[in-house]
């Protein structure tokens, strides 16, 4: 499988201008892939591997294609005729679609770096350096190991309109790598977990833990103060375009903060359970009305549940999503259906007398619902017994950043 992994990379100033020297390069090598495509006739245009063979003579008319590495150059002509392939599909697609056009620097802010030209070296702890031919060495802060089995395919370095840089590594693991999911028929209550995603940002567990949300309230406070500053500001002026930079620059802060945070989560949960259960969010998002403030965490759970799914095949997990309809409403012991307004935090059952709290009540549903869908018995007699933890407990953020394991 492929996947990649981003690091935030922090070049020297000399080494920084070389690379944005080196990015103009490609940002002219790929105009000059739209300009040939578009206006001169020859067999070897057409294809990313045919216009390849064209290179050696772009080198001979203009020098400045030699100053940047020639695998890295191909590479920049395969991301024209990628765009193009995306263009046409888009086309299909019934979407109304203009042509490729010339990139300003502006919308040209990286190359990569395919199959060689480059090396990552000295990794240890969080930082490791990477090293790009004809450029150097780039100290990025490697907070997230490549696996062993994984081989990197290339490297993207880029620029983004805050001012950092980031590198991305493109990785492939072959399947066979890969650790084997357990049988489908040894999965039970106790190795397999269900999750509640809360409208707010909770994770409750069908085993009675509770995850709780990083706390961004420095950063949106920040984000308030910076916004305010923007709205005093003359729009069009200098001044105007600086602080919008800074607002962008908190908001992508905010953003890598989140991300970062559910990869530290959900590599947990893959690590931790042979199988987990979520909620289908595509079916979730049409049986409610959706309010603005829903819409928005409906984002990160489904950013959330992309990543659970992909590291389910890395770790050797089942992820599965299952029907939402009435999680809430069920009790989990005896499966009669009680309405519950938004406010009522526990779960007490008219029917058979079962109480406990109303989110992990909902994770224990996804949990039963997680195996009747994969077709696995659940001991009928004690639906609840099996699951149900002997107590709650909650689970800081704080703990899964230090410590990168949620255990109890
Ligand atoms: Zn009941």
């Amino acid at each position: 499988m492929e996947y990649s992994h981003r690091y935030p990379a922090y070049p020297t100033r000399e080494v920084a201008a070389e690379l944005e020297h080196h990015i103009d390069v490609h940002r002219q090598a790929y105009n000059y892939t739209l300009y040939e495509y578009e206006h001169v006739d020859a067999d070897d245009i057409g294809s990313a591997y045919k216009h390849h063979y064209r290179l050696p003579n772009w080198k001979d008319e203009f020098p400045v294609f030699s100053e940047v590495n020639s695998k890295a150059l191909q590479r920049t002509v395969t991301r024209f005729y990628q765009n193009l392939d995306g263009l046409s599909e888009q086309k299909q697609n019934g979407r109304k679609v203009g042509k490729l056009t010339w990139k300003s620097p502006r919308e040209f802010q990286s190359m990569t770096f395919s199959q060689s030209g480059f090396e990552l070296k000295n990794t240890s702890g969080r930082r490791a350096t990477l090293w790009l031919s004809k450029i150097g060495d780039i100290k990025i802060r490697y907070h997230r190991d490549i696996p062993d089995e994984a081989d990197i395919k290339e490297v993207t370095i880029k620029k983004e309109t805050t001012g950092e840089w980031f590198v991305s590594f493109g990785l492939e693991t072959d399947d066979a790598d890969l650790p084997e999911k357990s049988d489908l028929d040894s999965l039970d209550a106790r190795n397999s977990v269900g999750l509640d995603l809360g409208i707010l940002n909770y994770i409750h567990t069908s085993d009675g833990k509770t995850v709780d949300w990083i706390d961004l309230e420095d950063e949106y406070k920040r984000l308030r103060r910076e916004q305010r500053k923007l709205s005093r500001k003359e729009k069009g002026s200098n001044n105007y375009e600086k602080q919008r930079r800074e607002v962008a620059k908190v908001k992508r802060h905010i953003k890598r903060k989140v991300l970062d945070y559910q990869h530290k989560i959900t590599t947990w949960l893959v690590r931790e359970y042979d199988a987990v259960f979520v909620e289908d969010l595509n079916v979730k998002g049409m049986l409610e009305q959706s309010h603005n403030a829903r819409n928005k965490q409906d984002a990160a759970w489904r950013q959330f549940i992309t990543l659970l799914e992909y590291k389910a095949d890395l770790y050797g997990c089942h992820v599965k999503q299952v029907e939402p309809e009435g999680t809430t409403k069920e009790c989990a012991s005896c499966g009669v259906e009680t309405a519950k307004p938004i406010w009522v935090r526990e779960h007490s059952c008219p029917s058979c007398g079962f109480e406990c709290d109303r989110d992990a009540n909902a994770a224990m549903n996804v949990l039963q619902r997680g195996f009747s869908e994969l077709g696995l018995g659940w001991p009928k007699s004690t639906p609840v017994e099996t699951a149900l933890p002997t107590d709650t407990h909650s689970v800081s953020a704080k703990r899964v950043v230090e410590t990168g394991s949620l255990g109890a």
